[in-house]
This record gives structure tokens, sequence and C-alpha cells, in this order.
């Protein structure tokens, strides 16, 4: 049998796994931002896809 204090215990057990899961969601979330602003190679601009934006670059 289940008890009211166990299922307490089972309660803030989960809540302390979800806020930790959220916690490495959020820190994943955002090396992907800043993966995604990379310096170009070639002129030095910030871009945020594959190709730089900068007409007169050479890596456009
Ligand atoms: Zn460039």
């Amino acid at each position: 049998m289940l008890s009211i204090q166990k299922i307490l215990v089972l309660v803030a057990i989960l809540w302390i796994v979800w806020t930790i899961f959220k916690f490495f969601d959020r820190r994943n979330s955002n090396l992907k931002d800043t993966k995604k602003n990379i310096k170009c190679a070639e002129c030095g601009n910030w871009i945020d896809g594959e190709r730089c934006q900068n007409i007169d670059c050479q890596n456009s």
C-alpha cells in the first residue's frame, strides 16, 4: 500500500528529474544557437546558415 508520504516523495523526485531535464534541454538549445552563428572563414562576417551573406566574399 502506498502511503501519502510515499506518493509525495515520488512526486518530489519526479519534479526534480523534470527540472533537471528542462535545464539540460535549455542548455542544449543554447549550444545549438551558438553553433548556428558562426564566423565566415573568408571575410569574418557572422553567418546564420551554410553560406556567407557578404556579396564581396569569396565564400558566398
Ligand atoms: Zn564571408
